[in-house]
Parts: structure tokens; C-alpha cells; sequence
């Protein structure tokens, strides 16, 4: 059976090089080199097996997953991603589980130019925490206090499908492959992030759910919020998924683990935003309107009031 230095070997043995690295892995801690004039951007979330991914999902999946989530903290922030740290927790020192779990790590950190720079590896409860490193000039990262009364909302991508494919698994219902990749391997929007910088007031990503996360931007900023749940994109997946309009909207709303960007600019940056998307190559949809006060009006389409409280997974036609 490998030991931890077999692990840390294997890990080190994968990483990808950046020039900005003075000491990667393998002494008592990394020495990185920021450019001059750079804020840096420093995101940590923990994945827990079973409490933030089912149990039974593939270890390269895991590994994805470990790192998008803390880009997308980082896209959240419009800030580039540069390095990232890793605590990994396991049972039993496995190589093959922790080459598997390389496979999908790596493949979003090189498609970022993301360098691992050290970390841990210890024995316990199977848990993954990464700690992402970004850059921003100052006064550029977007945060959650700059909406305005008068903005407008966006979103990117189909919110929903990640809450659809969760909804499936614990049903042990029908897994869409489509819809279990966007729970499985979200997108960090990164490269959006990036593309609105100077042009949104406040940006948040979606990790606990639509009417949640756009809820802190409310509270940070001030200001409440006009939404119309139509608006929001619905997937085909998720549409084929669930045919109940009000489960499908529910989903859509409250859904977590979409790790989209929910943002705020002003209508004079309509073009802009648009063009932000079209450059980052991520769909991006208007969905409401910052208002004074305070709180989140849900409306349909017709602007009929709609609340999320009376949809259960019960409407769930998976
Ligand atoms: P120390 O006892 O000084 O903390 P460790 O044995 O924990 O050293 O780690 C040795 C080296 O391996 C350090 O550079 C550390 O950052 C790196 N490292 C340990 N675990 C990981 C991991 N899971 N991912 C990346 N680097 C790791
Ligand atoms: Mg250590």
C-alpha cells in the first residue's frame, strides 16, 4: 500500500509549471511571485463526500469538481486564476483513487493555467478542500455590495440542471448523463467573470440556489430585487426532465450546485454584457431588475406572483 509520501509524489508528479512559481511542491511551503500592482484573489471551499457530492461519484469527477467550485468563486470575483492549494482526506492511502482524482483536477487546472503549489494529505473521512489563488487589479473584483436600484439582473447558463440530476440520484431515478455532467463537472465561469469587469456592479456565483444567492447580493447592497422566473433559461435536458412547470421553476429558483454567475449592471451596459458573453462564449440571460427596499418579488412570465414554498419534489418527473 502506498504512504502519504507515495501520494504526494504522484500529486506532485502532474502538476503543471508556471513561471510565477519560485517553490512548488515539496518544501515546508510554496513561495509564489505575484505580479506588481495585483490584488490577490484567495477563495477555500471543502467538498464532503456525501454532504457535497453522492458517495458514488467517480474520483476524477470529485477532482473537477474540488477545483470548479473554487473558480467559480474566483470567476465570481472577475478575477484570473492563478494557483491553488489541496487538502485531501482519505480513508486508506490510494494511489489508483488518487490518479483517478488527478485525471479530472488536472484537466481543469491546466485548461486555467491553474499550478498546484502545496498542500495536505492526511487520513479520514473522505473530503476534499482546495484553496484557489487569483489575481485582480485593485478596485476591479466584482463584489456582492455594488448593486444598484435600477439594474439590471443576469444570469449565465440553465440554472436547475445540477438540483435536476441531484434530484435524480436520491430518487435512483433516471441520471441523464447531461444533466448528472452539470452536477458533476460544473463550469467555472471564468472566463465571464473576467469579460465584466468595469461593466457589473455586483456578481455572485450560484452555489446554494438562485433566490439565495441573489438574497446576499440584496443584503450587501441594500437593495431588493424584482425576478421573473421565466426568464431564466431552462435547459432541454431539464425540460425533458421535468414536465411540471412549477417543480421545473422551483428547481430553477432554489436549486443548488450550478456555480453560474448571477450579476447586476446598469441598462446603459446591456451591449456590453452581451458582449462580455459572446467573448467568453457563455450564454447569459436578463432575468429581473434591482429595486429599492429590500427582499426578492418572484414573478411569472404573465407577472403572476410565484413563490418556490409550495413546490416539493413530489412534481419531480424524473
Ligand atoms: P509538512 O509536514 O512540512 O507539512 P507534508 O509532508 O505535509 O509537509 O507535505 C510535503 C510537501 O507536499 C509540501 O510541499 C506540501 O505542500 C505538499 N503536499 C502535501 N500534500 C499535498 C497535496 N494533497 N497536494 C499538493 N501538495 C501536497
Ligand atoms: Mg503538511
Amino acid at each position: 500500500m502506498a504512504g502519504e509520501f507515495d501520494l504526494i509524489d504522484r500529486i506532485r508528479a502532474r502538476v503543471l509549471a508556471r513561471a510565477d512559481v519560485a517553490l512548488g511542491i515539496g518544501d515546508d511551503a510554496a513561495l509564489l511571485q505575484p505580479p506588481l500592482g495585483r490584488q490577490l484573489v484567495v477563495a477555500m471551499d471543502t467538498l464532503n463526500s456525501g454532504v457535497h457530492f453522492p458517495p458514488a461519484t467517480a474520483p476524477a469527477d470529485i477532482g473537477w469538481k474540488a477545483l470548479a467550485v473554487n473558480l467559480s468563486d474566483l470567476a465570481a470575483m472577475g478575477a484570473l486564476p492563478a494557483w491553488c492549494t489541496l487538502s485531501l482526506s482519505m480513508p486508506e492511502p490510494d494511489p489508483v483513487w488518487v490518479d483517478a482524482f488527478l485525471d479530472g483536477f488536472d484537466a481543469l487546472a491546466r485548461a486555467h493555467d491553474v499550478a498546484l503549489v502545496g498542500g495536505d494529505t492526511t487520513r479520514g473521512p473522505l473530503s476534499v478542500c482546495v484553496t484557489a489563488f487569483g489575481l485582480v487589479a485593485p478596485g476591479a473584483a466584482l463584489r456582492r455590495n455594488g448593486a444598484q436600484a435600477g439594474d439590471d439582473i443576469w444570469i449565465s447558463g440553465t440554472p436547475g440542471d445540477a438540483a435536476a440530476a441531484l434530484a435524480q440520484w436520491s430518487d435512483g431515478g433516471t441520471r441523464d448523463p447531461v444533466l448528472r455532467a452539470r452536477l458533476d463537472r460544473p463550469t467555472p465561469r471564468v472566463e465571464l467573470g473576467l469579460a465584466l469587469a468595469g461593466h457589473a456592479h455586483a456578481a455572485i456565483d450560484v452555489s446554494d440556489g438562485l433566490l439565495a444567492d441573489l438574497g446576499h447580493v440584496c443584503r450587501a447592497s441594500g437593495v431588493g430585487a424584482m425576478l421573473d422566473i421565466d426568464a431564466v433559461p431552462v435547459s432541454a435536458a431539464l425540460r425533458n426532465a421535468v414536465d411540471d412547470v412549477h417543480a421545473r421553476r422551483a428547481l430553477q429558483a432554489s436549486g443548488g450546485d450550478d456555480y453560474e454567475l448571477c450579476f447586476t449592471a446598469p441598462v446603459s451596459a446591456r451591449d456590453a454584457i452581451v458582449a462580455a458573453g459572446a467573448a467568453s462564449a457563455t450564454p447569459v440571460a436578463r432575468i429581473g431588475r434591482m429595486i429599492e427596499g429590500a427582499g426578492i418579488a418572484v414573478s411569472t412570465g404573465e407577472g403572476a406572483p410565484w413563490s418556490p414554498a409550495r413546490a416539493g419534489w413530489d412534481h419531480f418527473a424524473g
